[in-house]
């Protein structure tokens, strides 16, 4: 986990800045719309295999033409959450709601508004691409003439014209993504439904997928669901995600908001780098909460949304690109504590500064590597300060 994230955190924000190549979607949150009604809907949806509950009493809202992630560690629920609304796993408990129709006992070849991209690909190998990308119309019997112009459609949006007659074993990893893709799109399914879709390509290559895929998704006008263990790809991508954890659901949030104002601790570390100061609620006033801290008597002052009371355990979350390392003594600073470095990874154009603190607790902060001349460097064994204002923390109660 790197504080990386950050960059891309707010890249499908409303109308905030960020890499992103096809027209931003400015403005766009109709989960902030009450009059908007979700294209899916999962109603206290619980799957159990035997004893085993693998997703826990799922509430969850998706909205047409969202790409939405689904994001959590191996084994969290993410890819049975995708198959019940897919049709392959019947909920245990609990109902799915696909445009206002309860779909929950109907079967996947019935679920026509859907279409789900495995994470294998699962192509047909005797058969050349075309073939592969048009395989799903013809199943349907849909008309010659129709076939060819979806098929023709479908490769022109992904780029793989050229590789029409080629048959998959002659096609790199990429490509084959690429032909799993276009089959699915060849459908035009209203909701399209992506399994690490991603997953078997190198980084740079992914990257590059990324944002073919958001391309495509915005082209299409489809809502996509896509399921990632990659923090950093459902925050390049994604107008929301959802993270989470023991079959659980844990947060879903725009990415600016999962790394600005993650509700737990597990959300803020999931995503990006944060440093955690455990401590106890010592006074409140005014939308500002003092946390006494457990590892020395210092007090860190933050903002928070939340009425708090005095006594309860709280944490505070501050991520290291918000806090400031130097080494003369803070005049003013609202949170402000001395420590050694310990250790300094030099990244180019920034450094990650690892500074034990009293208690021994190590915090991290990052700091832009400016010239020699302008700023004395800050080295290892070196005594600091680090210092952040009251709205750089966020304060956490779980
Ligand atoms: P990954 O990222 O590794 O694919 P995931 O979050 O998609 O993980 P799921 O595939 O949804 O996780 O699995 C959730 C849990 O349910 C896992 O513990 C898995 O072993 C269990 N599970 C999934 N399918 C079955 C099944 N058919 N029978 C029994 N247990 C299952």
């Amino acid at each position: 986990m790197t504080g990386t994230a950050a960059g891309t955190a707010t890249a499908r924000d409303s109308g905030r800045a960020g890499p992103r190549t096809a027209a931003p979607q400015s403005g766009f949150a109709p989960w902030k719309d009450p009059s908007k009604q979700p294209i899916v809907r999962f109603e206290n949806v619980t799957k159990k295999f035997g004893d085993f509950v693998a997703v826990r009493n799922c509430n969850l809202d998706i909205f047409e033409r969202e790409f939405f992630a689904l994001l959590g560690p191996s084994g969290c629920g993410k890819t049975t959450l995708l198959r019940m609304l897919a049709g392959f796993e019947t909920p245990t408990e609990g109902r799915i709601i696909v445009a206002g129709q309860d779909v929950t006992g109907v079967p996947p070849y019935e679920r026509q508004s859907i279409n789900m991209m495995f994470q294998s690909y699962a192509l047909f190998p005797h058969m050349t691409v075309e073939r592969n990308v048009g395989f799903g119309l013809r199943q349907e019997g849909m008309d010659k003439a129709e076939i060819e112009k979806r098929v023709n459609d479908a490769m022109d949006l992904v780029e793989l014209g050229k590789f029409a007659k080629r048959k998959p074993h002659q096609l790199s990893g990429g490509q084959q993504q690429r032909v799993a893709l276009a089959r699915a799109i060849a459908k035009k399914p209203k909701i399209m439904l992506l399994d690490e879709p991603l997953g078997a390509l190198d980084k740079k290559l992914r990257n590059q997928a990324q944002f073919e895929l958001m391309r495509i998704q915005e082209t299409t006008g489809t809502t996509f669901i896509i399921v990632t263990h990659d923090q950093e790809e459902a925050m390049t991508v994604s107008s929301r995600i959802g993270v989470m954890n023991h079959g659980e659901l844990v947060q879903v949030s725009t990415p600016g908001d999962i790394y600005e104002a993650p509700q737990s601790r597990y959300v803020a570390g999931f995503i990006g780098e944060v440093n955690i100061f455990e401590g106890k609620v010592a006074g409140t006033s005014g939308g500002m909460v003092d946390i006494a801290w457990v590892s020395n008597p210092t007090t860190f002052r933050t903002r928070t949304p939340e009425p708090l009371s005095v006594g309860q355990q709280a944490w505070v979350a501050v991520r290291p690109e918000k806090i400031r390392i130097g080494f003369d003594k803070p005049q003013n600073g609202e949170n402000a504590i001395a420590g050694k470095v310990t250790d300094v990874g030099y990244l180019g154009s920034i450094s990650h500064y690892y500074v034990e603190v009293a208690g021994g607790q190590r915090v991290t902060a990052l700091r832009a590597n400016a010239a020699h001349a302008v700023e004395r460097p800050i080295n290892w064994e070196d005594d600091v300060w680090l210092e952040w204002p009251a709205d750089a923390g966020v304060v956490l109660t779980k």
